[in-house]
């Protein structure tokens, strides 16, 4: 392709099985058949299956592919594939290209060495892999231009527990979609046939020349540097955000574009980010299940593509200690069939009634199951982000701006809002003020912010696969729901108990409703007073995702079953044992490997001029002093060392997954931390030649 003449219009989606392809492909019945399933969810019938799967494998081979392969989202937060081709052999020795329905609804990878949380013995192995059809089967493509069939799906046991991410975001967004309608039925709405909700989410990276990557296996192992004394210049000078894009990285964010249009990924803004080497991309919003596929897509793309181009994208939510670290910001509204936007504030009093009970169900949700929320953001890199003055802290709370929240408040108090007009009333609430188009100037310090139309979740992990936040979102909000759907469905006056229900929301669950900077310090004590819960920890979080509370939640709504939720929080468990676990042994090699014989090489070279200076009398203070300092800082060093190796091997002996972890967050991360003071204070001292490896001004600045 010519430089500069790419056509983004016929690039977009030509990778991808979609509706305009089906609608030209597939026989008028099948195409109906399909969207009916696709739409409301009726039963897929394996008839149209087979038409399905052969014009799939016909549309496939004839773009070049030889291959399919059942994608999914197993527990470890990345995608799975395993690929088959479609030759089936014949009697004469040849090959025909075949692709059943049954081979596209279901698979049966031999995927026992996928964590199950002991969901599934070993010996009974297979979990099975079901045709996802609501997301659109696409061409994946590498480097080499070989191109697979890609088919999202869900991964399940035997007995039907969901071992994967998509499963349960499925049937959350089942329940959301069930309880919304309710309520829109009860306010007078006769067309919507479903409520989806959609999901934009703001991928954040750094990028790092690969040569310096190379030279660093922390990085390498734990995506992280665990060393690294501060560059001179840091993000202070906030010359990074929003500057002007570099030509090495335009090349790769044109690159990437490309990648992703082709599998229909919308990807549409790019810049610069605010950490130096940090960048951000954010497609346009879809929903919820596809954009959950889609950002596996964008991260798995960004760390190809950045290849190609000799760099590594870091996913990290930290890379570097001292400058912003990564996150994704979870933008989340609810929409219609019919594309109505549920958290668009409207211009008819009837409009702004259904927004504000859509919005009190929010408020309610977040305020009952704050705990939950956290816990779906909880991952071991975003213990070093959440609550250290940069990303939004560990408290949740609720930015609705000035305006919004004095309507509430006023609601609550039983006075009428502000009128503009001569509307009529229908909550006591005239027509909501128009409210400032440009909702943008907001709160940035808010970890869950009502942004003029949807809510930004902004605790969400950068390296982490959206779902789980989303299953808990949509879950809680579904109770929510529910429960607004009860009242509205039993008043005889609807606009009156509509009325009733935001106050009461407005009444008890205000206290979630911050507007100020949640940086501020004493926003912790203040959010104490009101009691509002500050969950520091991955392994604490964790907790409040299988205790009885959630429990009750997740079962009570079918989006996970106590056994999957107690599976999932043994995994995690061990998943951040098993993480922190690595990155203790990287530091303690590159110490014992790299960093403790650098030193000892420059210590024999500052006693050799020692003993060559006073050889002639002159005097070796500068030196002397150096030396000392220097043994100091390595003797110092060598006995964290120990302490880090014995702490480690005791975390390691723990056996029960919830103390073991509490062993590597209590003694082993700590004592990682003591270690790399005395690693950054000598490479402070040490010359740049002998320093084993590459310095954050050069991973941070030469790119
Ligand atoms: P920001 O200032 O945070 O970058 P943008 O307006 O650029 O905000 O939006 C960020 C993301 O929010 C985009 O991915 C966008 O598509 C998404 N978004 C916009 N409207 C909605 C919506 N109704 N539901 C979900 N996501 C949305
Ligand atoms: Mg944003």
């Amino acid at each position: 392709m010519n430089n500069g003449t790419m056509d983004a219009t016929k690039i977009f989606g030509s990778n991808v099985f979609n509706d305009k392809t089906m609608k030209e492909r597939l026989p008028k019945e099948t195409y109906q058949a399909l969207r009916e399933t696709i739409e409301r969810g009726a039963p897929m019938i394996l008839e149209v299956a087979n038409v399905v799967a052969n014009a799939m494998k016909d549309w496939a081979i004839e773009k070049g592919a030889t291959h399919y392969t059942h994608w999914f989202q197993p527990l470890t937060g990345k995608t799975a594939e395993k690929h088959d081709s479609f030759i089936s052999p014949t009697p004469e020795g040849s090959v025909i290209m075949e692709f059943s329905g049954k081979q596209l609804i279901k698979g049966e990878p031999d995927a026992s060495s996928f964590p199950s949380g002991g969901l599934r013995a070993t010996f009974e192995a297979r979990g099975y892999t079901a045709w996802d059809c609501t997301s659109p089967a696409f061409l994946k493509e590498d480097a080499a231009g070989n191109l697979t069939l890609t088919i999202p799906t869900a991964f399940c046991s035997y007995t039907g527990e969901a071992l994967d991410k998509k499963t349960p975001l499925l049937r959350s967004m089942e329940a959301v979609s069930k309880h919304a309608l309710r309520v829109l039925k009860a306010l007078g709405d006769k067309t919507s046939r479903r409520v989806f909700p959609t999901m934009g989410p703001e991928q954040e990276y750094f990028l790092i020349d690969k040569k310096y990557y190379d030279q660093r296996l922390d990085l390498i192992t734990s995506g992280r540097t665990l060393f690294g004394a501060p560059a001179p210049k840091g993000q202070e000078l906030e010359d990074q955000y929003f500057g002007a894009i570099k030509d090495r990285i335009s090349k790769f964010m044109k690159d990437l574009d490309t990648e992703l249009w082709k599998m229909g990924v919308s990807a549409k803004t790019k810049h610069n980010e605010v950490a130096p080497a940090q960048f951000e991309m954010a497609p346009v919003f879809t929903s919820v299940n596809i954009a959950t596929d889609h950002n596996q897509l964008v991260m798995e793309s960004m760390q190809k593509v950045a290849l190609r181009h000799d760099l590594v994208c870091l996913l990290h939510e930290k890379p570097y200690a001292g400058v912003n670290g990564s996150g994704k910001h979870n933008n989340w509204s609810l929409m219609t069939d019919d594309g109505t936007n549920l958290l668009d504030p409207g211009h008819t009093p009837h409009d702004n009634e259904q927004f504000l009970l859509f919005l009190s169900a929010l408020i309610m949700a977040v305020d009952k199951h704050a705990d939950k929320l956290r816990a779906g953001a909880a991952n071991p890199g975003n213990d070093l982000r959440l609550g250290a003055n940069e990303a939004p802290p560990a408290i949740i709370s609720i930015f609705l701006g000035e305006e919004l929240t004095e309507i509430l408040m006023n609601l609550a108090k039983g006075k009428k809002a502000q009128s503009r007009g001569e509307s009529c009333l229908n909550i006591g609430v005239d027509t909501l003020p128009e409210l400032p188009k440009d909702n943008t100037d907001r709160n940035r310090t808010s970890p869950f912010a009502f942004t003029g139309n949807k809510f930004e979740f902004r605790m969400v992990p950068s390296s982490a696969s959206i779902s789980g936040p989303n299953v808990v979102l949509n879950t809680i909000v579904a109770e929510a729901l529910d429960e607004v759907a009860a009242r509205l469905e039993k008043a005889k006056d609807i606009n009156k108990e509509a009325a009733a229900i935001v106050k009461d929301v407005a009444g008890k669950h205000s206290r979630v409703i911050f507007n100020g900077n949640n940086y501020a310090e004493g926003w912790v004590a203040e959010a104490k007073r009101r009691g509002l819960p500050n969950i520091k920890s991955t392994v604490e979080a964790l907790g409040y995702m299988a205790n009885e509370s959630a429990v009750k939640l997740f079962t009570k709504y079918k989006v996970l079953t106590k056994e999957e939720l107690h599976s999932r929080y043994e995994i995690y468990l061990e998943q951040y044992a098993k993480h922190i676990n690595i990155e203790a042994l990287a530091a303690m090699d590159m110490v014992r490997r790299l960093y403790i014989p650098s030193v000892i090489m420059y210590t024999a070279e500052l006693a050799e001029t020692v003993s060559k200076l006073k050889a002639v009398s002159a005097s070796a203070s500068v030196q002397k002093n150096l030396l000392t300092r220097i043994s100091e800082l390595l003797e110092s060093a060598s006995k964290k060392l120990d302490v880090l190796d014995a702490v480690l091997k005791k975390a390691q002996s723990v056996h029960e997954a919830l103390h073991r972890a509490e062993a590597y967050r209590d003694k082993v991360f700590p004592a990682m931390g003591e270690l790399r003071k005395d690693i950054d204070a000598l490479e402070t001292l040490a010359p740049a030649r002998l320093w084993p490896v590459p310095s954050y001004a050069e991973m941070l600045f030469k790119l």
